[in-house]
């Protein structure tokens, strides 16, 4: 099946200079099929217009492709459509969280909102592996309210340090923000060990699930968290468009950081009342073409089925593994047995730019840098790496021809 639909990626034809495409970045964005391009196009072809207004055809076609999209997300990650609510992309949904704390630690939101106050007594905890989408909003809440920024360490494999779980997530803790899969080491964290935790001492639980939703089954209901975030355009869908999913009532009482048109219930010249979620996160005219090709990709992930997903990856991810263990030189960032297709690594004497520009060379696309995560660059003594990241439409000559040229790396920039 896997060797079928790399077909149906139009992009996956490209050639790089003379050599054919082999794209190992997905953990920065997937590529799309035609059938999500597909929608995308028909929507505007056949059923633009504005979504929730209008009386006419359209806009009742434009709605329900509109609402199809929440119910389709809802079927793959758990929950009811009204948990769903659309935002521009996973960085956007931490920071309504984060924000919207904030907000109502300053006396927004009212009665309903008085549970997320945070004040200098509380703390926030986060971890060491963290992108910086889930990291700097905390940060920023943390600055604001004098509430303490606490981490969960990284251990040399890569995972999470939990050795003093109890005493860094405490009764002080009121939020407890990390990532499912990290976006570097690919390792999938423990969600229900830190679940357990924090329900132990009353934190809301923020799950960045960017690395998680795109490449296995994940279901938030079953891991009992209370918010989470991810972004369409890693999950074959488009650009624009997030998700940020919450448990209902606490969706209803967090105060909306965006407000104006399409949120509200009655505005008069003083005031306004809110609808609740999803259309409270929801201001302003919504990415319509983006959910609905969104929910093709859903379909299609369905399909194929995120379990094989996962094992096609895990899969790749033994061959570039082994692979990479042959080749003198390379230090691969973290070695947890529990992780996705994602692998991060050093070459000793050249610096990731060089390595991925001579990568591109021979047609192979991976990221270099520090993957907005340099807290964890730095905990192993690096400012950047390599990162091959694969996902359902690679295959094992992919792996192949990335390995074949990274040999040729040291050689080549004439490192001993
Ligand atoms: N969190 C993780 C783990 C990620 O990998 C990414 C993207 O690389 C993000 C958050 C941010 O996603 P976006 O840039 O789509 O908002």
């Amino acid at each position: 099946m896997f060797a079928r639909l790399r077909g149906d990626f139009p992009i996956l034809d490209a050639r790089v200079g003379k050599s054919p495409l082999s794209y190992l970045d997905s953990g920065a964005t997937s590529q799309k099929p035609q059938c999500v391009i597909d929608t995308f196009i028909e929507y505007f072809q056949q059923r633009n217009a504005a979504v929730h207004r209008g009386a006419h055809s359209l806009a009742v076609d434009a709605t329900e492709a509109f609402e199809n999209g929440r119910i389709a997300v809802a079927e793959l990650v758990g929950g009811a459509p009204e948990q769903v609510c659309w935002t521009k992309n996973a960085t956007e949904a931490l920071n309504i969280v984060a924000m919207g704390i904030d907000r109502a630690s300053r006396g927004f939101g009212g009665q309903a909102a008085e549970r997320f106050v945070l004040g200098p007594e509380d703390s926030i905890v986060v971890t060491e592996m963290e992108h910086h989408a889930n990291l700097v909003p905390w940060q920023q809440l943390a600055a604001s309210t004098g509430a303490q920024l606490r981490w969960l360490p990284v251990t040399e494999t890569g995972e999470l340090d939990l050795s003093s779980l109890e005493t860094i997530v405490d009764d002080s803790t009121k939020v407890l923000a990390f990532t499912h899969v990290s976006n570097v080491l690919g390792t999938i964290n423990p969600v229900k060990r830190l679940v357990a935790r924090a329900r132990e001492v009353g934190a809301y639980i923020v799950l960045d699930a960017c690395q998680s939703v795109p490449h296995m089954p994940v279901d938030f209901t079953d891991l009992d968290i209370d918010f989470a975030a991810f972004s369409a355009h890693k999950a074959l869908g488009p650009t624009g468009l997030g998700v940020l999913w919450g448990r209902t009532e606490l969706l209803d009482a967090l105060p909306p950081v965006l407000t104006g048109g399409s949120m509200i219930t009655t505005v008069t010249m003083e005031a306004a009342q809110f609808m609740p979620a999803p259309q409270r996160f929801e201001a302003g005219t919504q990415p319509v073409a983006e959910v609905a090709a969104f929910a093709t990709a859903v379909g299609y992930l369905a399909e194929v089925g995120l379990e094989q997903i996962f094992d096609h990856e895990r899969e790749l991810a033994g061959i570039l593994l082994d692979g990479i263990a042959e080749i003198p030189g390379i230090r691969v960032l973290g070695t947890a047995e529990n992780r996705i297709g994602t692998v991060a690594f050093d070459v000793d004497g050249v610096h990731a730019h060089d390595v991925g520009q001579y990568l591109d060379g021979q047609g192979v696309a991976v990221r270099v840098g520090h993957h907005c995560a340099q807290p964890l660059h730095r905990r192993f003594g690096a400012t950047a790496s390599t990162r091959a990241s694969t996902y359902l439409y690679n295959n094992a000559e992919d792996c192949q021809r990335f390995l074949t040229a990274l040999a040729e790396v040291r050689p080549f920039f004439g490192v001993q």
